[in-house]
């Protein structure tokens, strides 16, 4: 393989509904399946590879705290939902012949290894993709924030967030054909400009460790192990 990897040790992040295909709801097996080839081919390239996933195509806390749930009980419906998310993708990988942890930071212990920092590290340097599940752990947090928080406590030189569109617009570009896409954005101008990259607590846990956030198109096959080698196109806030 003559691809030369930038990065040794990355984090990507996807939400929830990545996993579910063209259904509205829940997981679509063939789209975790997809998703984890395009993970195995960065895999083969020696790159270590942290995974958060969330959980809005099962739950989200606050819809259903909007439907009179208490918030933080919803809240802990939603991490649930992320280590079902994880779980499905687990399996996929090790299909593939990935080798794999799901690590959950709610004590599991029949499914998922508990978060132990030092651990999750020899997994890393092992070369086991380690899937993070269970958001912070903590109610009134995202899974962007996981992302943030466990990208930094890995070592992470980046974070990687696949979404459905090839980087950072100024507009959603699904819906408008003028919208121009940044090559470059800094954190500040994502937070002022409420640029929908991650949420606030994320952009700026991302900001204060100086920790680059790069915005490409899941759906472009290839496009993840691409970008890595430092082609296509896509957005780094940083
Ligand atoms: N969640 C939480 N704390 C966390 C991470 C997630 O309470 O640290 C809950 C929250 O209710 C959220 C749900 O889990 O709505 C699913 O996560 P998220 O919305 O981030 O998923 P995504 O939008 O990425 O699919």
């Amino acid at each position: 393989d003559s691809l030369q990897p930038k990065f040794n040790r990355v984090l990507l992040k996807i939400s929830g509904e990545a996993l579910m295909g063209d259904q509205g709801f829940g997981l679509h097996p063939p789209t975790v399946q997809r998703i984890a080839r395009e993970v195995k081919t960065v895999h083969d390239l020696g790159v270590e590879i942290c995974m958060v996933i969330g959980g809005g195509n099962i739950f989200r806390g606050l819809s259903g705290s909007a439907q009179g749930m208490e918030r933080t009980t919803a809240d802990y419906m939603g991490m649930l939902a992320t280590i079902m998310n994880a779980l499905a993708m687990q399996s996929a990988l090790e299909e593939l012949g990935v080798f794999t942890r799901v690590i959950s930071a709610i004590r599991m212990d029949e499914v998922a290894e508990p978060y132990i920092r030092r651990r999750a590290v020899r997994h890393l340097e092992k070369k086991r993709v380690c899937i993070f599940a269970a958001g912070t752990g903590n109610p009134y947090f995202t899974t962007d924030t996981a992302a943030t928080l466990r990208a930094n406590e890995m070592a992470c030189e980046a974070i990687f967030k696949g979404t459905k569109v090839d980087g950072v617009y100024d507009k959603d570009p699904k819906k408008h054909a003028d919208a121009k896409r940044y090559d470059n954005v800094t954190y500040d101008e994502v937070l002022a400009q409420h640029l929908g990259v991650m949420d606030a607590s994320a952009i700026a846990l991302a900001r204060d460790n100086n920790l680059p956030i790069i915005v490409f198109s899941l759906d472009e096959p290839g496009g993840f192990r691409g970008i890595l080698a430092g082609q296509g196109t896509y957005t780094s806030v940083h």
